[in-house]
């Protein structure tokens, strides 16, 4: 096994961008696959290769998590104070946003997303999970029921041991962040296992684990691709005690299914199939640009997307038409272009799958405006933002999760009609409701079946909510404490005082 370099210092990151070989983080060291093995990074937006991904499998996982439960079981971290750690995340976190243009750089380079978003998005938000987290674990507390004087019971967090993180493309540090940073936050070890579209990022956070001083082992980055490969080893081992995934909702059964073998504690963030509901009496000013804002940021490639959009009938032709405008408006192009809006699609697997959603949208609806490709850049995977009317709710646009560009605007009558629409899908993951009247968005955001629910707003977060989806969307949630839950056993011991 070869082994590469990784002193960390704002130049070996900056270095680092440019290495051909990405590599996995073992034990705090940077790591080849055994077998020599490697697959190519794309840039979604060029078709360039950036560079060779070593690809792990199961010897890697092994190495991974034995690293990992060596550092839980025998390293300073569980033994630290909380304090201790917590500092450590913190300075994970400011390394973050000193390497944000690095970091920021690698992210638009291996999704397309544009450079603007991952700047001021992505990358601030991923610093700022790491210190929140380290802020947020220090103000949780742990319950004692008093019986009387001399007997006490007291219910303590201790950590799982070794966590598994899965993470998919979309958000690659944003989303590892958000899992990593409370899971040692609490006390636990872990291995990361980021998508395969999108690995530099977790790359490159460990240079920055070990900037921070955070001690071998206890953040591992295995790469490699899903079923049969890095992520199901590490699903199925015996020494992984509970799993946070974020991805497809097929994926997070397969994974339920191989952690069944070995009974580990499971968190699954899974698809989407959001809802933006305007009502007549809505403030269209800024209704229609949130709902275009919530069905293409991402290139639409987000679970929380506003992927339907259901307008009453007295606005609904006033809708289309300001919508259709301002989707005609949106620049599509070069992510590193600060004016882009729209970037390119992650793959052209994914491309070609979306392809396939506007296919049948052509044919069951009418198509608005999009639907090709970008033909002035043809080498990447750009699409043009779609929009679809006269689709009915239950076509297969409006009810599968598309992940793209894609728009169906719906039209409807009554209030227990778009109820009825909105929660006819198999996902329960957000949705967005504008009304001028507070009695329509509080009886219907009641009935709405989703884990969030946006009023006369979209994507506004307070990180300390609780975080997923209801039915094929997920199962527990993230964010505040119950990222925190999650990460923690909880375990009574009982007093009895000598009086
Ligand atoms: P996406 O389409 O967002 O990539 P996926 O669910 O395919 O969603 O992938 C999300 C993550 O899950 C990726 O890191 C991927 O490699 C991993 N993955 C896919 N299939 C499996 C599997 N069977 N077991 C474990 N991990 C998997």
């Amino acid at each position: 096994m070869s082994i590469a370099t990784g002193t960390a210092s704002a130049n070996s990151i900056k270095e680092a961008l440019n290495n051909k070989t990405v590599h996995h983080f073992i034990g705090g060291q940077f790591e080849s696959s055994a077998s020599g093995d490697t697959f190519d990074d794309i840039n979604p937006a060029t078709g360039e290769v950036i560079a060779q991904i070593s690809s792990g499998g199961v010897t890697e996982i092994d190495m991974a998590v034995s690293a990992a439960k060596e550092a839980f079981d025998r390293g300073p971290w569980p033994r630290m104070s909380l304090r201790e750690r917590c500092d450590i995340l913190r300075k994970i976190g400011d390394l973050i946003l000193q390497y944000k243009e690095v970091l920021a750089h690698a992210e638009t380079r291996d999704t397309g997303k544009p450079l603007s978003e991952s700047l001021e998005g992505d990358i601030p938000r991923a610093a700022q999970n790491f210190q929140f987290f380290a802020d947020y674990a220090q103000a949780i507390t742990e319950e004692c029921f008093t019986v009387s004087d001399n007997e006490r019971h007291i219910a303590v967090r201790e950590p799982l041991g070794v966590a598994a993180l899965i993470t998919p493309w979309n958000l690659p540090l944003y989303l590892s962040s958000w899992k990593i940073a409370p899971c040692l936050a609490m006390g636990n070890t872990c291995v990361l296992k980021p998508a395969e579209w999108t690995p530099f990022t977790a790359y490159l956070l460990g240079f920055i684990a070990k900037e921070a001083g955070l001690p071998p082992g206890v953040l591992n980055v295995v790469h490699g691709f899903g079923a049969h490969s890095a992520g199901e080893a590490l699903t199925r081992h015996p020494d992984v005690s509970c799993i946070s995934f974020t991805g497809e909702t097929t994926t997070g059964k397969a994974i339920m299914s191989a952690a069944a073998q070995t009974l580990k504690k499971v968190s699954f963030e899974l698809g989407g199939k959001g809802a933006t509901i305007i009502f007549d009496d809505a403030d269209l000013k800024e209704a229609i640009p949130t709902a275009v804002r919530a069905a293409y940021r991402n290139q639409g490639q987000i679970c929380l997307a506003g992927s339907r959009l259901f307008v009453q009938e007295g606005v609904y032709k006033q809708v289309v038409e300001e919508v259709v405008a301002a989707v005609k408006q949106i620049r599509v192009g070069d992510p590193l272009d600060r004016n882009t809006q729209m970037g390119s699609i992650i793959s052209l697997e994914q491309l070609e799958k979306v392809q396939e959603y506007i296919q049948h949208g052509k044919k069951e609806g009418k198509l608005l405006t999009g639907g090709d490709r970008v033909k002035e850049l043809p080498n990447g995977y750009f699409l043009q933002p779609t929009v679809f009317s006269d689709l009915s709710f239950d076509s297969r646009c409006c009810q599968e999760e598309i992940f793209g560009p894609v728009l169906p605007i719906i039209p409807f009558k009554t209030e227990q009609q778009v109820i009825d629409m909105t929660n006819s899908t198999a996902y329960g993951l957000s949705a967005s409701i504008w009304s001028s009247n507070v009695d329509t968005c509080h009886r219907v955001s009641q009935k709405i079946r989703t884990g969030i629910l946006w009023v006369n707003c979209w994507f506004a977060r307070d990180l300390r909510t609780p975080f997923g989806g209801q039915k094929s969307s997920g199962i527990g949630r993230e964010g505040g404490r119950y990222a925190l839950d999650f990460f923690s056993e909880l375990k009574t011991i009982s007093y009895k005082y000598k009086a």
